[in-house]
């Protein structure tokens, strides 16, 4: 049994390294009280970040595009990365880096220029955010009614903890025996579900929505591999009709990687399975993993340690 007290995770927080359950942000953090707030999330595969550059890039991005500016920069923020997962021990890991707007310096200041922004990372063993026993027969895929908040209200690139439209999605879908959910836009186009992007498959062409969706590290890496499989795919508009009618559906995301779907809706997809493209793909994003795709192995906690 391991007794380390990092066993269920390690986290850094305010420049200091703590078991995952001690790791707390005070209640008045704008962070907590308005969503003030972007993040990443990063996995870990047999002792190796996926494409960590990809996920610092588009984490630099998000808190330039919501003004944060934590002390830490890029180095120490992937320094801090490697050493959560290495006081961890994980092996196989879900690595989140937050930026908070923390609290104003001036009391009572309404400013969010007056706060005093932070850094937040941790790691955790490995999540899925669809099980993996549902991945093997394929999610249920409700379409929620409720639309997508605008892009032009919430820009959905900034990776952000808004999610209450995402939230109402999990609780219809679940509110009718359905494993997860996507939402469409309030002009019916469809757009990303909680914690994943959504791609489609008809006549053997693969497509995934232009708006409305994170530009998810999953996403680039399916279309990646559609580029060296041959399989024609493209980043699209999906009208609510154009998915109902897919041949195939499946979601992709960091916490577990890309994710069969058999049911959308009142659809049952091909024979109720997982469908040939989907488990393709599937196999396709595992095998480069064990390849050492876009690999950098998490540093030794000796080295980190030192740094
Ligand atoms: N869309 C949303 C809302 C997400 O939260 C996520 C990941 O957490 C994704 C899409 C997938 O993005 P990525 O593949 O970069 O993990």
């Amino acid at each position: 049994m391991d007794t380390s007290p990092f066993a269920n995770g390690a986290a850094y927080v305010r420049g200091r390294y703590v078991p995952i359950a001690e790791a707390s942000i005070p209640v008045t953090d704008w962070g907590f009280t308005r969503s003030d707030a972007v993040y990443d999330v990063v996995h870990v595969f047999k002792h190796g970040f996926f494409r960590l550059d990809d996920h610092l890039d588009r984490f630099i991005r998000s808190m330039a595009a919501r003004r944060l500016k934590p002390p830490e920069d890029r180095a120490a923020i992937e320094a801090a990365l490697h050493r959560c997962v290495a006081l961890a021990g994980l092996a196989d890991s879900y690595v989140a880096m937050v930026a908070l707007r923390g609290r104003p310096r001036v009391a009572g200041s309404r400013r969010p220029a007056d706060c005093d922004n932070h850094f937040i990372a941790y790691a955790l063993p490995w999540i899925d955010v669809i099980p993996k026993d549902v991945q093997e027969r394929g999610a249920h895929l409700w379409i929620a009614s409720i639309p997508r908040v605008p892009d032009a209200s919430v820009d959905p690139t900034v990776k952000n903890y808004q999610w209450s439209d995402l939230t109402s999605g999990l609780f219809e879908a679940h509110d009718h025996g359905f494993d997860t959910a996507i939402l469409c836009d309030a002009q019916g186009f469809v757009t990303e579900g909680p914690g994943f992007n959504i791609f489609m498959v008809k006549d053997g062409q693969v497509l995934t929505p232009d708006r409305g969706s994170l530009q998810g590290i999953t996403r680039k890496s399916v279309l990646e591999l559609c580029a060296d499989q041959g399989i024609e795919a493209k980043v699209a508009a999906i009208p609510r009709a154009l998915i109902e009618d897919a041949d195939e559906v499946f979601a992709a995301t960091t916490a577990g990687g890309v994710m069969p779907v058999s049911r959308i809706g009142a659809r049952i997809l091909g024979n109720d399975r997982p469908g040939p493209i989907s488990l393709a793909l599937k196999q396709a994003y595992w095998q480069r993993h064990e390849e050492g795709w876009h690999r950098t192995p998490v540093r030794p906690l000796e080295q980190v340690a030192a740094e």
